[in-house]
């Protein structure tokens, strides 16, 4: 039978990672400095800079897994983690949004599709949902789980999300490194963990890019800069235009 990590084994590597683990900061702004030189259009550089540093934020984890060896117990087609609230701004969900406007066409269309039926199933209960003060109210997470509304992106059939490439930080960072069957069990799962403090260097990064864009080149096309930066949502708030 399979022994699992119990929480202290678990906790113990994590706490261990600070001593033995030092993030690469400047790899996440080598990816904007080399989009910022290349000769392509102001919207390809921040696509592709967008990508390769949510690249980055997973590529960082796996180097600490492998650091203090851990490994991940999440099942392909468990989307237990899909039916949390995920926060992020404006910026974020305006590239998020492009990105899927640039997946090839059937793929597009079908994520189309699959977002005007879930608004029409789910857009009553998310009127009240999104309305929870995600600053103010501290049980705004278990509020949302609890009422088992799926994230949009996700496949209900497959247990697969639609973008997968492109989802955000608080899902590509969250992890079980212990039995896959507390995240059934359990709303909140005191078992998980989170990397979400690599939203540092990835936001740092992104969020100096657009500087320079704005700045320097006088154009950050698409994006309403500083302004979009600030404006923080529920995805399923910033999907509803799509
Ligand atoms: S964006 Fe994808 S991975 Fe993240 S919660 Fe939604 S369906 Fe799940």
């Amino acid at each position: 039978m399979e022994r699992y990590l119990s929480i202290d084994e678990i906790q113990h590597k994590c706490s261990r990672l600070s001593d033995v683990y030092e993030i690469d900061e400047e790899k996440f702004y080598q990816i904007v400095e080399k989009w910022a030189a290349q000769d392509a259009s102001i919207e390809d550089k921040i696509l592709n800079s967008f990508i390769e540093l949510l690249q980055m934020v997973s590529q960082e984890m796996s180097d600490m897994e492998r650091t203090v060896q851990l490994e991940a117990t999440c099942r392909m087609g468990c989307a237990f983690c899909c039916y949390f609230p995920i926060i992020i701004n404006e910026m974020e969900a305006k590239i998020m949004k492009k990105a899927i406007e640039n997946f090839p066409i059937e793929r597009r269309n079908r994520i189309k599709n699959h977002l005007s039926n879930y608004y029409e199933q789910y857009g009553e209960k998310l009127e009240s949902l999104t309305r929870l003060d995600f600053n103010e109210d501290k049980d705004f997470k278990l509020k949302y789980r609890r009422s088992l509304v799926p994230c949009p992106l996700l496949n209900t059939k497959t247990n697969q999300c639609m973008a997968y490439e492109v989802r955000p930080i608080p899902c590509r960072t969250y992890v079980n490194y212990t039995n896959p069957d507390v995240c059934k069990e359990k709303l909140m799962p005191k078992e998980t963990v989170s990397f979400e403090f690599l939203y540092e260097q990835y936001m740092g990064a992104l969020n100096e890019f657009m500087q320079f864009l704005y700045e320097e080149e006088g154009d950050t096309t698409f994006i309403q800069y500083p302004d979009d930066v600030y404006q923080t949502d529920y995805l399923a708030s910033w999907l509803r235009s799509m």
